[in-house]
C-alpha cells in the first residue's frame, strides 16, 4: 500500500510542502507574480500553474504533462491513460497439460527499456488495490493491444488510409512489447497478414509455418489468433468462422460455443450486423485438433468502425463517426472489463486548445451514483474540459469543435 504522497513544490527559491501552513500564501504569491511552481516529484521539477478558484488558489498540472510526473505523484497520469510502464497483467490463455485455464503473467512495456520484473503487480489507473494482480480476459487483451498499437487514435487526415495492412503491422509491433511468462506475445500469436492472390503460396507457407511453430510443443499447444471475422457459417458439424485474409483456414465452432459467443457478445455482434462498413475483430485461443485442424478454445469479439476504432454501441458509433471527420486528434478510450466503477470518458481530444476535452457518454440505465461518479471523474481531471451526452435525454449535443478542425471542407455545418 502506497502512503499518501505529500506534494512538494518549488516556488522561486522556496520549497514548500502541500501540508505546510505557508503553502496557500506561496500559491497566492506565485499567482500574483505569474510564476510556475515546479512539482518536485522529479529531480528537475515538473512545471505546473496556479489557478484562482473564488478566493482560493489551487495548483494544477499543465495540459498533457500528466505523464511527466512520477507515477506516485498525485498529478501523474500515464500517457495512454490506461497503463503505466511496467504494468503487469494476468492473461488466462490456458494450459493444455493441466486441462484448466491458468493465469499467465502479461507484462507490458511502452519504452524500449527492459521489461519490469516485478511479477504480479498491476498498477491500474482506477484501482490501486488490485496490486495482487488481475486476470485479463481475452477482450481486455485485445483492448490492450489496440491501445498499445495506437489504433485507438485517429485524425481526419487518415480517412481512407487505414487498412488491414496497417492494423496488421501495428498489432504485430505491439505484440513484441507484451510478454507472457517472459516470452514475447509475438511468439504466441497469429495475426493473418494481408492476403494477396499473387503471393498466395508464399503467404500460405508462412502461415502454416507460424501455426506449426506456435503449436509445436507442450507448453505452446495453444496460441492466440487475432483477425477480422468475415462470416459465421453453418456447416455439417456445427459452425465455423471465416477469418479474412485466411481463406484456406477454417475455425470450427461448436453449437454451445456459438451460443455462448452470441450471448456474451450480443451488443458487439448486433452492432456489427446493424451497420455496413463495420469490422468485427476476433481474438481467440486456438489449439491443434486432429489432422492438423484448429480448434477454438475461447473467443471474444469487438466491433470497430470503418476506420478500425473500437465502438461498443450505437451511440459510441455515432460519436466516433462524427468526430472522425475532423483534423484534430481523437483517442477512443478503452476500458478493461472489471476495471472499476469510475466512469471513463468515451473519447478524448488530447490536442484541443486551450485544454483537452474528455467526452462522456451516459448509459441509458445509469443511476444517480453514475452521475456523481462522472462528476467525481471530471473534478479529478481539472486540466481537461468535459462534454457529456445523455442519449436517454435526447440527441447528441453540439461537439466541442474548439481546436478541432474538420478534415474535409464540404460546407456541411454541424
Ligand atoms: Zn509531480
Amino acid at each position: 500500500m502506497e502512503s499518501p504522497v505529500v506534494r512538494h513544490l518549488q516556488i522561486e527559491a522556496d520549497i514548500v510542502a502541500e501540508d505546510d501552513g505557508r503553502f496557500v500564501g506561496r500559491l497566492a504569491d506565485a499567482y500574483a507574480l505569474r510564476r510556475r511552481p515546479l512539482c518536485l516529484c522529479r529531480p528537475m521539477g515538473v512545471p505546473m500553474y496556479v489557478a484562482r478558484i473564488g478566493r482560493g488558489f489551487i495548483v494544477k498540472r499543465m495540459p498533457r504533462t500528466g505523464k511527466d510526473h512520477h507515477p506516485h505523484c498525485p498529478s501523474f497520469e500515464s500517457a495512454d491513460t490506461l497503463f503505466r510502464p511496467g504494468t503487469a497483467l494476468r492473461l488466462p490463455v490456458g494450459s493444455k497439460t493441466s486441462g484448466r485455464p491458468t493465469a499467465i503473467d502479461v507484462k507490458v512495456r511502452f519504452s524500449r527499456g527492459p521489461i519490469a520484473t516485478s511479477a504480479g503487480a498491476i498498477a491500474h489507473r482506477h484501482d490501486c488495490r488490485t496490486n495482487s494482480g488481475m486476470r485479463l480476459s481475452l477482450l481486455a487483451l485485445l483492448h490492450l493491444l489496440w491501445q498499445a498499437s495506437g489504433l485507438v487514435e485517429w485524425t481526419g487526415h487518415w480517412i481512407g488510409k487505414r487498412r488491414w495492412w496497417h492494423v496488421h503491422r501495428y498489432l504485430v509491433e505491439a505484440t513484441r512489447r507484451v510478454s507472457i511468462e517472459g516470452e514475447m506475445l509475438s511468439e504466441r500469436v497469429l495475426i493473418p497478414e494481408p492476403f494477396k492472390v499473387e503471393d498466395k503460396t508464399a503467404i500460405k507457407a508462412r502461415r502454416s509455418g507460424t501455426i506449426a511453430r506456435l503449436l509445436r510443443d507442450g507448453s505452446k499447444q495453444r496460441m492466440l489468433l487475432i483477425g477480422e471475422v468475415k462470416a459465421f457459417r453453418g456447416v455439417a458439424e456445427g459452425h465455423e468462422i471465416v477469418v479474412r485474409h485466411m481463406p484456406d483456414v477454417r475455425l470450427p465452432l461448436g453449437n454451445d460455443q456459438l451460443r455462448r459467443l452470441q450471448r456474451r457478445f450480443s451488443p458487439a455482434l448486433g452492432l456489427w450486423h446493424s451497420e455496413r462498413g463495420l469490422h468485427l475483430i476476433a481474438i481467440a485461443t486456438v489449439e491443434a485438433a486432429a489432422a492438423g485442424a484448429l480448434r477454438v478454445v475461447e473467443i471474444a469479439v469487438m466491433t470497430v468502425t470503418e476506420h478500425w476504432l473500437p465502438v461498443a454501441d450505437l451511440h459510441e458509433l455515432q460519436l466516433v463517426t462524427k468526430l472522425a471527420r475532423y483534423r484534430g486528434k481523437m483517442v477512443k478510450v478503452l476500458s478493461f472489463d472489471g476495471s472499476g466503477t469510475q466512469p471513463m470518458a468515451t473519447v478524448t481530444l488530447p490536442d484541443a486548445r486551450p485544454l483537452p476535452w474528455a467526452l462522456y457518454l451516459v448509459p441509458a440505465d445509469a443511476n444517480t451514483d453514475f452521475d456523481s461518479a462522472i462528476a467525481q471523474s471530471i473534478l479529478s481531471h481539472p486540466d481537461r474540459r468535459a462534454w457529456i451526452w445523455r442519449p436517454a435525454d435526447g440527441d447528441m449535443p453540439p461537439l466541442p469543435y474548439d481546436g478541432v478542425r474538420r478534415a474535409s471542407v464540404d460546407g456541411e455545418d454541424d
